[in-house]
């Protein structure tokens, strides 16, 4: 459970953000803003500068996106420690994964 104030993250019986006292939410609310919709990674972006290009191409190429700043997830952290500054993961329909990992290639390859 997420509080929408402030995104602390609570455990899933707890139903009130103890510094807000709001009404907590379902993480997925906002990390999937399309719930329906099968949302695949594309490959890590090292800075949120390399992921606002990439975000810009799926725009022209008319794919949604949304996009999840400092990842860390525990699949992901060990991946993370090894990389300096800003990871950003950009989320895309898994229908479009095909396309956009082929769109944002030259991106994610000049950014190692
Ligand atoms: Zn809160």
């Amino acid at each position: 459970m997420i509080c929408p104030e402030c995104h602390a993250e609570y455990l899933d019986h707890i139903k009130e953000c103890g510094d807000c006292k709001l009404t907590l939410v379902d993480a997925c609310v906002i990390d999937l803003p399309i719930p329906e919709m099968t949302w695949a990674a594309l490959p890590p972006f090292q800075g949120k500068i390399y992921a606002d290009m990439a975000a810009e191409i799926l725009d022209n190429h008319d794919i949604a996106y949304y996009l999840k700043m400092n990842w860390s997830s525990s699949a992901f952290v060990i991946e993370a420690a090894s990389l300096p500054g800003d990871v950003v993961r950009i989320f895309v329909p898994k229908s479009s994964l095909e396309k956009a990992t082929e769109l944002v290639g030259n991106i994610t390859e000049n950014n190692a």
